[in-house]
């Protein structure tokens, strides 16, 4: 052993003895599940060993203040144990780790607890989600988390319940409906708990729904408060006074639409001024002259809102995209922080929504402090320094013709959440680039069997990028980046170790060096990574975990041929030490052949892209966009089907039916399965001729 090694592990031990014997008056490890209350959450920072929040801590910085794995050792960082979820599908959790187990939920919003020294599953609560709810789900059977508070852990599940687990037994305490079951409501975000109080939205905003947050008795599963995000039917009583107030800035015949605004992933809470911050979503349709005809804000889509969280009462609201047509939420995660700007120290909220801009807001009045792009931004020229409203570009209102524009629908950030680490300053954010051309929908009608209610077309453009982005808040500049090979990559974690772990849709796991963006360290995963890494110490030692598992198939579009393209999609659960030394499991090839067609086969581009705008709406959420769906559900591109006459038996006579694949010919007919067909293959000629 050489002197630096020596101090290295001695180091290591005595951080070790530090963390057993210097908590608040709380030896490290003896905080359980049943010990977790207001006061502790509050404190989470108090408690470095544990996850104890979805975002680490309420502010959500998702910045851990343990350094035993630093910038400087993380090259000896190993396998300490991998586990199998079961499952193909995909995996987008944040876990909570109390007392050395992880509890985390996967597909279908089942939950499992899992002994993070060894990897050992302690139970597993099956959510129960009926299959079809897959139909109704815009974006794969996923859920991002649960929460953990007085012995219960609670999870939303996709067909819409609330439901507090025991954390020691898995045994369900109570279950509440959240939804009305007729509706497209589905739960896929982490609910929080704030002051007793397990608060939980829904999304749905695709298939014209009405957002809102609920709260819950954690003790006893009753609904305690619920808040609209928009206005309902002004023929009846509104619900609050900011409803009425953002009724007036909406036309027409909205309600019938479901309006949207639903809050399906993130919250964040300042316990001082006692304000949960909830972020809101894109308008339903997507088409604001449909929705909302005259025009009008269309208040509170796209929106961040402080609501009081003892009623659910309506405090401030910021919005991100006034009058949004595009499909820009404003659920992408929100981080507070104390920020010196211009020389004065204030309590900020920041946000990198979708439609490209980073917000640093006042969080105690949500005055707009400022706004910069941190993508390329088309759609807007800037923002207005005295309003904080977006300035709309000439053009980017589609109604009278089609405009090509950045961010598009997936957003300069989607839901995978970034981080901000008080060393660097930086705020660390899963960046994507895409571009599409939006377009009037000049056909729509709405629907609710199923098909997106977009009222409106955009269709991707190549090439889409992605890269890991570190932002100065308060410059409002990059600071660096570092690019991925493909688009869609997981969030963030930042740690008082100078590291930014992230895992990425190409399956590699890595560690940054915080300040510089040098890549410090990495491992090939079998698995594209989607999800948000966390980090804690068990009996002194210090781990890192991530769930691997591609889904969320939503808008996807990846580098064809890619190495992680050849491999089965697995869901599993890697954590990691430094010196760990546990073998990476097997990773099983895919057995894909591209299948025969013949030159006569070839379709027209024009064929072809009519086909893709249908395949989009009725086929993308679950075989994925383009076509390419990196084996959760088959990848019709290697379809020996495709080319084929029973192509047409498939899609409207159920003939896979038994393998979950549904009929259609209640909403397609021949002619249109024709069209999806001739995309297909046209993506088959393509990929032959790489
Ligand atoms: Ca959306």
């Amino acid at each position: 052993m050489n002197q630096s090694v020596l101090i290295q592990t001695l180091l290591i031990l005595l951080a070790g003895i530090a963390f057993q014997s210097c908590g608040p008056g709380n030896d490290q490890g003896s905080l359980s599940p049943a010990a977790i209350d207001d006061r502790v959450l509050v404190s989470a920072s108090n408690f470095p060993g544990d996850w104890l929040n979805h975002g680490l801590d309420y502010a959500e910085t998702r910045y851990s203040p343990l350094s035993q794995i630093n910038s400087e050792n993380v090259d000896r960082l190993g396998l300490a144990w991998s586990l199998e979820l079961g499952t193909k599908r995909g995996i987008e959790a944040t876990p909570i780790v109390v007392d050395g187990i992880l509890y985390a939920s996967g597909t279908w919003s089942d939950v499992f607890a899992i002994d993070a020294r060894d990897g050992t599953m302690l139970w597993k609560w099956d959510a129960e989600v009926p299959r079809e709810y897959a139909d109704k789900s815009c974006c794969d059977v996923v859920n991002r988390g649960v929460a953990v508070y007085r012995g219960k852990v609670f999870v939303g599940t996709l067909d819409g319940r609330i439901a507090a687990i025991d954390a020691g037994t898995g045994e369900t305490v109570w279950e509440n409906l959240t939804v009305d079951p007729e509706d497209f409501h589905t739960i896929t975000g982490a609910p929080r708990v704030v002051r007793g109080k397990v608060i939980i939205g829904n999304g749905g905003a695709e298939f014209g729904v009405r957002g809102y947050v609920s709260a819950y008795n954690a003790e006893t599963g009753e609904m305690e408060w619920r808040t609209y995000t928009v206005p309902g039917d002004p023929s009846l009583p509104f619900e609050s006074e900011a409803m009425e107030m953002a009724a007036e800035t909406w036309n027409g015949e909205w309600w019938k639409y479901g309006g949207g605004g639903t809050a399906w992933d993130s919250f964040a809470y300042d316990p001082k001024l006692n304000l949960l911050y909830v972020g809101t979503g894109n308008g339903s349709p997507w088409n604001r002259h449909i929705r909302s005809p005259g025009g009008g804000d269309n208040l509170f889509l796209s929106s961040i809102l402080a609501l009081n969280p003892d009623n659910g009462e309506y405090v401030w609201h910021y919005q991100t995209t006034p009058g949004d047509a595009w499909d820009f939420t404003a659920t992408q995660h929100m981080i507070l922080a104390d920020l010196e700007l211009n020389g004065e120290l204030r309590q900020v909220i920041m946000q990198a929504p979708k439609n490209g801009f980073f917000f640093v807001l006042d969080r105690k009045t949500g005055e707009f402090l400022s706004g910069e792009p941190y993508v390329e931004v088309t759609w807007a020229t800037g923002i207005d320094g005295e309003t904080g409203r977006p300035i709309e570009a000439p053009g980017a209102d589609y109604k009278y013709a089609p405009m090509t524009m950045s961010p598009a629908v997936w957003g300069g950030h989607n839901w995978h959440p970034m981080s901000y680490n008080p060393d660097t300053g930086l705020v660390y954010i899963p960046a994507t680039l895409r571009t599409a051309t939006y377009s009037q929908d000049e056909n729509f009608v709405r629907r609710t069997d199923g098909p997106y209610n977009f009222g409106a077309k955009a269709i991707g453009e190549a090439p889409s990028t992605g890269h890991l982005l570190a932002w100065d808040p308060v410059l409002q500049k990059e600071a660096w980046r570092v690019p991925h090979a493909i688009d869609w990559n997981g969030g963030t974690m930042t740690t008082a170790g100078n590291l930014v772990f992230q895992g990425t849709g190409d399956a590699r796991f890595i560690a940054f060096n915080a300040a510089t963006g040098e890549r410090l360290w990495e491992m090939f995963a079998g698995t594209g990574i989607i999800a948000t890494p966390v980090t804690y110490l068990v009996d002194g030692i210090q781990y890192v975990t991530i769930l691997a598992g591609w889904g969320g198939a939503y808008g996807l579009t990846l580098s064809p041929g890619g190495e992680a393209a050849n491999y089965q999609q697995v869901g599993r659960v890697y954590t990691f030490k430094l010196d760990g030394s546990a073998p990476l499991p097997e990773f099983a090839i895919m057995d894909r052949q591209i299948p025969e067609v013949i030159e006569q086969q070839r379709p027209s581009p024009q064929l072809a892209l009519q086909g893709a705008e249908i395949y989009n709406e009725y086929c993308q959420k679950c075989h994925g966009g383009n076509a390419v769906s990196l084996g959760v559900l088959p990848d019709l591109r290697y379809s020996a089907i495709v080319p084929t006459e029973a192509f047409h038996a498939t899609v409207l006579e159920g003939l896979l039916l038994p393998l979950g694949m549904p009929r259609y010919d209640d909403r397609l007919d021949s002619q249109q399965v024709k069209l999806i067909q001739a995309f297909l293959l046209s993506r088959i000629f393509e990929l032959k001729e790489e």
